[in-house]
């Protein structure tokens, strides 16, 4: 498997993910490797050659954020990799946790989002100074595999709903032809119950009544914007994990980015990355050893006893990662 620590707070995440995968029993051997500001430092780039090497011989990557801004005609090395390994499935399971102090309870929802399109194509211009055009690609094909995979998704972990989310009031064409796609797809699989919500309304909702949904559907803006939305209501960036799948490999991490702010200072939430590795585990098909990681991390959350400084605890990145441990060992 390849490591990528990256960089902020990711090695002090990762770090944290490792010592609990460890813990749990699975022995991992991990080809770890430089992404981001970390590689740029040594090797001139921010995707250095052995990096890619690794990833196309593991296909699998535990991953830490990346630091983009330094280095340039890199628009973002996330986006960048999720292309390369046409990793077109972003998922990040968000739930309210028991001991985390938030308004909004019995959140339990996924987010779906389309990772290889939309406006994040990368074609922008200026067609005239003070006139710049940025160009939202939606295709048929990009938008069917992503509603399948979510349809996949939800029968594989008995969800009941799936909510495409979309503006085509407005972009009747781009939206329009990702809603006609989800519909298509939506027909196979007549026992999950489909449903459209415009992304200003379902926004709303989300803050209203965010237990009433299920897995979200979007495509790769909406995404972007609405599952940071979800993270903030279960307790921030912190705590909620992510996988992007492809159909030959997956790169596991978490929502959150380098926070530079508490950087190197082992005050960091590794919440996110632990479940990220917990999601990486099932995927490996360890899910007995998932559920248990997963468990135990509920677990301390819940008992309020390790809680980190984002959650109004004292805790340290390593304190409460120990704390996990503790809770595995006696489990
Ligand atoms: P980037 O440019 O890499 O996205 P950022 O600072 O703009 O970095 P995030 O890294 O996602 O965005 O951080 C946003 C805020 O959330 C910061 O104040 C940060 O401290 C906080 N945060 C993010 N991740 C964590 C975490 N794991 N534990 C505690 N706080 C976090």
């Amino acid at each position: 498997m390849t490591l990528i620590p990256g960089d902020g707070v990711g090695p002090e995440v990762i770090a944290a993910a490792v010592a609990v995968i460890e813990a749990v029993g699975v022995t991992i051997e991990w080809d770890r490797q430089e992404a981001g500001a970390a590689a740029f430092k040594r090797y001139g780039t921010p995707v250095p050659a052995q990096l890619l090497r690794s990833l196309r011989a593991t296909r699998i990557a535990l991953k830490g954020p990346l630091e983009t801004r330094v280095a340039e005609g890199w628009r973002s090395i996330n986006v960048y990799l999720r292309r390369t390994f046409d990793l077109y499935a972003n998922i990040r399971p968000t739930m309210s946790f028991v001991g985390v102090p938030t308004p909004f309870r019995n959140v339990n929802l996924v987010v779906v989002r389309e990772n290889t399109e939309d406006l994040y194509s990368g074609i922008e211009h200026e067609i005239a100074p003070g006139v710049v055009e940025s160009i939202k690609v939606i295709t048929a094909r990009a938008s069917r595999r992503i509603a399948k995979f979510a349809f996949e998704y939800a029968s594989a972990h008995r969800r009941k709903s799936i909510t495409a989310i979309h503006k085509a009031n407005i972009m009747k064409l781009s939206d329009g032809l990702f809603l006609k796609c989800a519909r298509a797809v939506a027909r196979g699989y007549p026992e999950i119950r489909y449903t459209e919500q415009i992304v200003d309304a379902a926004c709303m909702r989300l803050v209203t009544d965010p237990g009433s949904f299920d897995i979200l559907l979007l495509e790769n803006l909406y995404g972007d914007i609405v599952s940071d939305l979800c993270a903030g209501l279960v307790g921030g960036l912190g705590l909620v994990p992510g996988a992007n799948y492809g159909d030959k490999g997956a790169i596991f991490e978490a929502v959150h980015g380098t926070a530079p702010d508490i950087a190197g200072k082992n005050v960091a939430n590794p919440t996110a990355a632990i479940l990220s590795s917990a999601m990486m585990l099932d995927y490996l098909g360890y899910q007995r050893e998932g559920e248990k990681i997963r468990a135990a991390t509920i677990a301390v959350l819940r008992s309020r006893k390790a809680l980190t400084r984002d959650l109004g605890g004292e805790a340290s990145t390593s304190d409460f990662t120990d704390a996990i441990i503790h809770g595995m060992s006696r489990a």
